[in-house]
């Protein structure tokens, strides 16, 4: 999968693209990211992006041209490109469209600012996602969420496969509680079952306390 982010802070993405699971996407080829400084895309000496709203009110607008001109600049590289705004109106993202995005074959991510975008900057996208229901003061840590979630889900770049399948929201679940050593810690001990070695019951236990776990929450969620 080709990524790409246009943005007017491009240095926020390095540390979280730089270690971890992104980092070895990358080093297996799985993906390429491409972070793109917006204001290489303006012309004028203060390298603007923001301008004042038609009509009046309070904060500054991001220009239509430079957004226009970075993914110009993106589809002469992969014309297929589908691309994503990032607003707080947009649908909300959840598991099951980071699964949907994982099959794309490249993603572009545009990162508002200020008060956010001119109308017409709609138009470049094929959706609006959202992280919540909530104002970011800009649309980076959205797309590095959405990264996150999308590029451990691409096939050869977790370890472990096994960890896909059995976690949250795979069959609409939340995950069973784990343990870890030691036995017991500060009084809080690790349930019986899970040192039984009776295999059958542990799988029992688990999706009885993965339903329970899964109904808390949407009683929480509303
Ligand atoms: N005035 C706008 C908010 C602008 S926030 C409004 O009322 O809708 C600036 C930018 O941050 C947005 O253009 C968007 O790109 C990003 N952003 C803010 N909150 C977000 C969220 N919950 N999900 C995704 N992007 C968000």
């Amino acid at each position: 999968m080709n990524i790409y982010i246009i943005s007017i802070f491009p240095d926020m993405f390095e540390s979280v693209f730089g270690q971890t699971i992104i980092k070895r996407a990358q080093d297996k080829k799985r993906v390429t990211i491409e972070t793109i400084d917006l204001r290489n895309f303006t012309h004028d000496n203060h390298r603007t992006t923001d301008d004042y709203p038609y009509g009046g009110g309070a904060g500054m607008v991001m220009k239509p041209e430079p957004i226009y001109e970075a993914m110009d600049y993106v589809k002469s590289k992969d014309n297929n490109v589908h691309t994503i705004l990032l607003s707080p109106g947009g649908t909300v993202f959840n598991q099951d469209k980071a699964k949907k995005l994982k099959d794309k074959p490249s993603l572009a991510f545009i990162c508002g600012r200020y008060e956010g975008f001119d109308e017409r900057i709609r138009y470049l996208a094929d959706e609006e996602i959202s992280i919540g229901r909530f104002v970011l003061s800009g649309g980076e840590i959205a797309a590095m969420v959405i990264v996150d979630a999308v590029v451990r889900l691409i096939p050869g770049v977790l370890g472990n496969s096994e960890s896909l399948n059995e976690e949250s929201f795979e069959n609409n679940l939340i995950e069973y509680p784990q343990y870890t050593r030691p036995r017991v810690y500060r009084g809080m001990e690790v349930p019986e079952i899970l040192i039984s070695g009776n295999h059958q019951k542990i799988k029992e236990w688990r999706m009885k306390k993965s339903i329970e776990k899964t109904l808390k929450t949407e009683v929480e969620d509303g």
